[in-house]
């Protein structure tokens, strides 16, 4: 009996530390960020990860200050929990949480999978489809039966995790009354978050936050928990969501490094994170993350998944800082800001990409020779940028060839060689 009343004092202590924690976060206005790329990310067709690549792009997310990552579920593969247990000993600072469905046994192999990690640093986030179309054609149950499935499973999960999210699907295209006892259900059984998950991407920012304004008064158990939100691409909206979520209150955004993700992917976390940094008056700004980290991040997960970055990606691509028009290149070489939105030492990029081209001036091919050494008069550049525009469409005028033509610039040459 004695032992009894122990347990229960500590398990009252515990939660009155959580409510703390929770009160805390949600006071501090502080926007936190998820990292699901190692386990939506990776569900994108072609783009498995061995368990070691997921260990780097840990420990780059950690780099980053990611809160939390979305480690993987384990109950799914024995190569999902071998990453899970590597991440454990690889990276110290972010929560690492595990999927798992509404199932006793997912969760064991979770608290399996985590084993060693401090309770404030693993979590669960347990998954249900709760839309009409999920209940009927997945779980074949009624609402009630749903809400029986969650709360227990929430419960068993908050007997062995501090951290435990709920994370029903599709909440998007759910009824909101359901929607919001959901979320009430799963508060009262343990739920230190719960999810708004927009599974296939068909919101806008207006839907966003009627949606979120309506379960902030359908959810009256809310400051129990932290709001955490996560969108997918399909309507190329998923950055735009996110940050209607973020001014309709949510605490926790999901997202995953390239946008990669199922079908149109998820939203960009390095396009949520520099919308925050360059508006911070509208978002709060993303102060736990460094983002010098973010494009050598990019490069890596695209690298290590083998998902090529679209040249023009904003923030990742490879021609952010790129340019091949003369009255542009003219102005960057006067001051960067005349025709870039923010400086690429922000995001951790070395520097300027003056393309020569057809389109190219004189100026940025005379910048360019003063870089390689190579002296020209005001007249030879002329020349050589002449000699740029003519050449087939598509030609690439690296350094070598940019020699080679002032090279020809500087001897005269018969004119019947170059017709
Ligand atoms: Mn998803």
């Amino acid at each position: 009996m004695p032992f009894r009343m122990f347990a229960g004092a500590r398990r009252r202590l515990k939660s009155a530390i959580k409510r703390r924690i929770i009160s805390g976060h949600r006071r501090s206005g502080r926007v936190l960020f998820s990292d699901t790329t190692l386990r939506d990310g990776e569900q994108m067709p072609g783009a498995t990860l061995e368990p070691e690549d997921k260990v780097r792009i840990a420990q780059a997310l950690e780099a980053l200050g990611v809160h939390s990552i979305d480690a993987g579920f384990p109950a799914s593969s024995a190569a999902d929990a071998d990453a899970v247990r590597r991440m454990v000993r690889a990276v110290s600072r972010p929560v690492l949480t595990c999927l798992c469905r509404m199932l006793r046994g997912d969760i064991d192999v979770a608290a399996e999978a985590l084993d060693g990690r401090p309770s404030h640093k693993r979590g669960v986030s347990l998954f249900c489809g709760v839309s009409p179309v999920h209940r009927r054609a997945r779980h074949q149950k009624s609402p009630a039966e749903m809400i029986t499935l969650i709360t227990d499973a929430i419960r068993y999960a908050a007997e062995r995790f501090d951290v435990v999210a709920f994370g029903p699907e599709d909440g998007s295209r759910t009824e909101i009354d359901f929607l919001c006892e959901t979320y009430r259900e799963a508060i009262d059984a343990g739920a230190s978050t719960i999810g708004f998950a927009d599974t296939v991407g068909v919101l806008t920012p207006d839907k966003t936050r009627d949606m979120l304004a309506r379960i902030q008064d359908g959810v009256p158990n809310i400051d129990r928990a932290l709001l955490a939100v996560h969108f997918h691409n399909d309507l190329g909206l998923g950055t735009a969501n996110t940050l209607a979520a973020i001014q309709s209150g949510a605490q926790i955004v999901q997202c995953t490094i390239n946008g990669i993700g199922e079908r149109a992917g998820n939203t960009s976390l390095e396009e949520v994170a520099l919308a925050m940094a360059l508006h911070p008056d509208e978002f709060g700004a993303p102060e736990c993350l460094d983002l010098t980290q973010l494009a050598p991040l990019c490069r890596l997960v695209s690298e290590l998944t083998g998902v090529p970055l679209p040249v023009n990606k904003p923030v990742a691509g490879d021609n952010v800082f790129a340019t091949e028009a003369g009255v542009h290149q003219d102005g960057l070489l006067k001051d960067p800001d005349t025709y870039l939105p923010y400086r690429p030492e922000l995001i951790g990029c070395s520097g300027l990409k003056l393309v020569l081209g057809r389109h190219s001036g004189r100026r940025a091919v005379a910048s360019r020779l003063e870089e390689l050494g190579v002296r020209a008069t005001e007249a030879q550049s002329l020349q050589i940028l002449e000699a740029i525009k003519r050449l087939p469409k598509g030609s690439q005028v690296d350094d070598e060839r940019l020699r080679l033509l002032a090279a020809e610039a500087a001897s005269p040459a018969p004119r019947s060689r170059s017709a």
